[in-house]
Parts: structure tokens; C-alpha cells; sequence
């Protein structure tokens, strides 16, 4: 009988699942990322498992479900304490889904209290004073506002979240963080008093998420984008080991498919093809017709792969982005174009690639799961957030919109190799 886990995590994307596990095995746990719920009890020794759902977007009652039967699977497999992980920049839809699904959890683990924090420094993602900021420049203003799916027009996590929760949301802020884990506590004890349910947390470095973690030791339940996750371990009594990101050798044929049009993968794209490398766009309007799009990249690609990697994308440019969701309405096109480099992505399997890179969230659940991937072993990683996994055989490397530096598409391939 496999051992039992300390952190059951519950993600509601797949790049995400992939991001808190990158964090989780820097600290030296040994993780596994499940895609879906799995239907049977773990099969190894781990001290954590992602469960990496897609809920982000989907109808919150539906998200809420899938949730916890997500978190009585986790307790079935012994976790001690749960974490639901969502997006460094707090991606939700006006419906939720982070309020809804926080409420149902703490609902089910029968609890009054927990925390809410996006921060993640090492990838430029602060919170101060509840507000959210991405690099340099406040969340509404750093592309987000453009997103297909989830627009993030505030920048201040008290009022979104206020918006999608039944319980009080409070702030721990900076002064606190500063104070370090006793103080955190007490200010944790002092907002329950006052009747809040969910506190929005300060960090704007790497301490303030160890101090944080510290004096998490003793709480259920941790919602959060990755960067907490750095903080949790050692209350487990674990410290970091490289050997917990040892994957097997790559083999295979290299390509990336591109459905995220966030203003960072944009910029990758565009570096892939300064650089001379062949790259095929997907046009949206073409899939309306049929399979016949998808058919011509896969004839597009087949003699190219053995040169070295190619790229399929649909990344757009904002304008370009809103003229398609104009005329096909937001869902529909999202779903075309992720269902279309799904099953590309299937046939550059068939055609020998071995280590694909996906961009985008969304994209990625779709691409894992026309793959028949239910369980990835998390590997090193290659930027903050994006580590290369093995699983069916192959590696494959989820990278949310926003993550990664410009040369991505390039770096992933020089660094597994
Ligand atoms: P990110 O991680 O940047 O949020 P996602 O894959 O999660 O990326 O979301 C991007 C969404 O935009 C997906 O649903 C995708 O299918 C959709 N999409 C991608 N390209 C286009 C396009 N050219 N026109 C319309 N929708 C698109």
C-alpha cells in the first residue's frame, strides 16, 4: 500500500497544476499531477498530488462539484492539509470560479477561515495592500484586460473576490507579513473575530511567502496561485532535493502548439519566427468549415519535423482576437480553436514528436487530454512556473499565456536536451 500524502492540491488548470507542482518539487517534494479525478486510489510514493481539473471557466455549480469530489479523493489518499490553486493573476469570470469553489471547500472540510493570495514574485506577481500587480504595472493594465476567457479589469482582489464569495473578505497585509509567523497567526485569529472568512495576503517576496507558509502549518485549507506553495513543505519537514525533479530521457520529434493569446506568448511566437523556424497559423474562421484546417497543418508539418521543432499557433493579437470572438462569440471560438490544436496536437504525436511544448491554459487541458495523459511526473523547470513533465511516454511542458520569457519556444528544447 502506497505511503500517504501530506498536500492534496486541487487545480483548476492544467498549466497551473503544473506551475504549483514546479514549486512543490523545487522544495523537495516528491509530486505527481493527475489529470482529472483519478478513479482509482495513487499508485506511488509521493508527498503531494495536483489534481489538475479545468474550471476555470466552466459553469461554477459544475466547478464547484468537481471540486469536491476532487478533495474526497485527496483525503481518501491521507492528504492533511488541501490547497486549491488558481491563476497569479487571479483569473476568474464575473460567476467566479474562485469565490464559489473556495466556498464549497471550506463547506466541506467544515472550516470558517482560510487565506487568498495570487503573489508569486519569482514570475513578477506582488500583492500589496490587496492589489494585485504583474511586473511593474497594476493587473488591469498588464494585458489581462484583454483576456479571451477571463478579463481581469480590477486590480483589487478584496472587491473581486468580495463579488464571487458568500463569506467576508479581509486583507493581511504588508505590516503584518513583515512582523513574520506569529504575527501572521494573530492577525489570522484577530479577522475571524471580526467574522472574516477569506483573507486576501500581502507578499512581495520570496520571505514574506516562507513566513506565510509557517504560519499556515496548522490551516486545512490554503487557496492560492503557486507561490505559497514554497513556503509548505518544511512544515512537513521536508527541505529541497534536486533528485525529486529526475525525469527519463527525452526522445522524439519537437513541436509547439500555441493557443494563448496573452501578450507574453505573443511575444514567443514572434521570437520563434525571427529566429528563421517554421511556423504555421491557425485561422479560426477555416475551422468553422471543418477538419480540413486541421488536416493541412498536420500535411504542413510532417516533413518539416525532422529538422528540428516547428510551430502550430493560433496566438493573436488583441484587435485580431476580439474581430474572431465578434463573429463566433467568445466560447464558441475557444472551444473551436482548442478542440483544433487538440487534435493537432494528437497528430504530431502519430507523426513521432515526442516533446511538445503547449501554450495557454485552456489549450493545455485540451491538448492533455486528446493525449489520453492522466498522470505527469513533474520534472525541472525550464522558466518560473513551467517545468518539462514525462508522462505517456513523452515530455511535454504546459506553459500558462503569461509565463516564460520571449526565447521559451527555443529555450525548452536547448534546455531538455
Ligand atoms: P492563456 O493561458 O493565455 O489564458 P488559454 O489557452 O487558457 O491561454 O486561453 C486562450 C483561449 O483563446 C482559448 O480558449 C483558445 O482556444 C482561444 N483562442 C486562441 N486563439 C484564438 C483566436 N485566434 N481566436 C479566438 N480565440 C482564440
Amino acid at each position: 500500500m502506497t505511503k500517504k500524502i501530506h498536500l492534496g492540491c486541487i487545480a483548476d488548470d492544467f498549466t497551473g497544476a503544473t506551475d504549483l507542482a514546479n514549486n512543490l518539487v523545487r522544495a523537495g517534494m516528491r509530486v505527481v499531477q493527475t489529470i482529472g479525478v483519478p478513479e482509482t486510489p495513487l499508485d506511488a510514493e509521493v508527498d503531494a498530488v495536483v489534481v489538475s481539473l479545468k474550471s476555470r471557466t466552466i459553469d461554477p455549480a459544475e466547478a464547484a462539484t468537481e471540486s469536491v469530489r476532487a478533495l474526497k479523493w485527496l483525503q481518501d489518499q491521507g492528504a492533511s492539509q488541501i490547497y486549491f490553486k488558481y491563476c497569479s493573476t487571479f483569473d476568474s469570470t464575473a460567476q467566479g470560479n474562485i469565490g464559489p469553489v473556495t466556498d464549497v471547500l471550506m463547506a466541506a472540510l467544515g472550516i470558517d477561515f482560510t487565506i487568498a493570495t495570487p503573489a508569486f514574485p519569482d514570475a513578477g506577481r506582488t500583492v500589496f495592500k490587496g492589489y494585485l500587480f504583474v511586473g511593474d504595472v497594476l493587473l488591469n493594465e498588464s494585458g489581462m484586460q484583454d483576456h479571451p476567457l477571463t478579463p481581469m479589469t480590477d486590480p483589487n482582489l478584496v472587491r473581486v473576490l468580495q463579488a464571487q464569495t458568500q463569506h467576508k473578505v479581509g486583507v493581511i497585509d504588508y505590516k503584518v507579513i513583515a512582523q513574520g509567523s506569529a504575527a501572521i497567526r494573530g492577525r489570522i485569529d484577530a479577522l475571524r473575530q471580526e467574522g472574516v472568512g477569506i483573507a486576501i495576503v500581502d507578499a512581495v517576496s520570496n520571505a514574506d511567502l516562507m513566513q506565510l507558509g509557517a504560519a499556515l502549518k496548522d490551516l486545512p485549507l490554503v487557496t492560492a496561485g503557486s507561490g505559497v506553495a514554497i513556503g509548505l513543505p518544511a512544515n512537513f519537514g521536508i527541505t529541497a532535493n534536486p533528485q525529486c525533479a529526475a525525469l527519463p530521457e527525452p526522445k522524439g520529434l519537437q513541436a509547439v502548439i500555441s493557443g494563448s493569446c496573452s501578450r507574453a506568448t505573443n511575444l514567443q511566437v514572434a521570437d520563434f519566427i525571427s529566429k528563421g523556424l517554421p511556423a504555421f497559423v491557425l485561422d479560426p474562421l477555416l475551422l468553422l468549415a471543418g477538419d480540413g484546417a486541421v488536416r493541412d497543418a498536420l500535411a504542413w508539418a510532417g516533413p518539416k519535423l525532422a529538422a528540428g521543432p516547428v510551430l502550430i499557433y493560433s496566438t493573436a493579437a488583441p484587435e485580431a482576437l476580439k474581430r474572431i470572438q465578434d463573429q463566433l462569440g467568445v466560447q464558441q471560438a475557444g472551444e473551436l480553436v482548442e478542440q483544433a490544436l487538440a487534435r493537432i496536437a494528437k497528430g504530431l504525436v502519430e507523426l513521432g514528436v515526442g516533446q511538445l511544448v503547449v501554450a495557454g491554459g485552456e489549450t493545455s487541458g485540451a491538448v492533455v487530454q486528446a493525449l489520453g495523459m492522466h498522470q505527469l511526473q513533474i520534472g525541472a523547470q525550464i522558466d518560473p512556473g513551467v517545468p518539462w513533465c514525462a508522462g505517456r511516454g513523452m515530455h511535454i511542458t504546459l506553459k500558462s499565456g503569461n509565463f516564460g520569457t520571449p526565447d521559451f519556444f527555443t529555450k525548452a528544447f536547448e534546455q531538455i536536451a
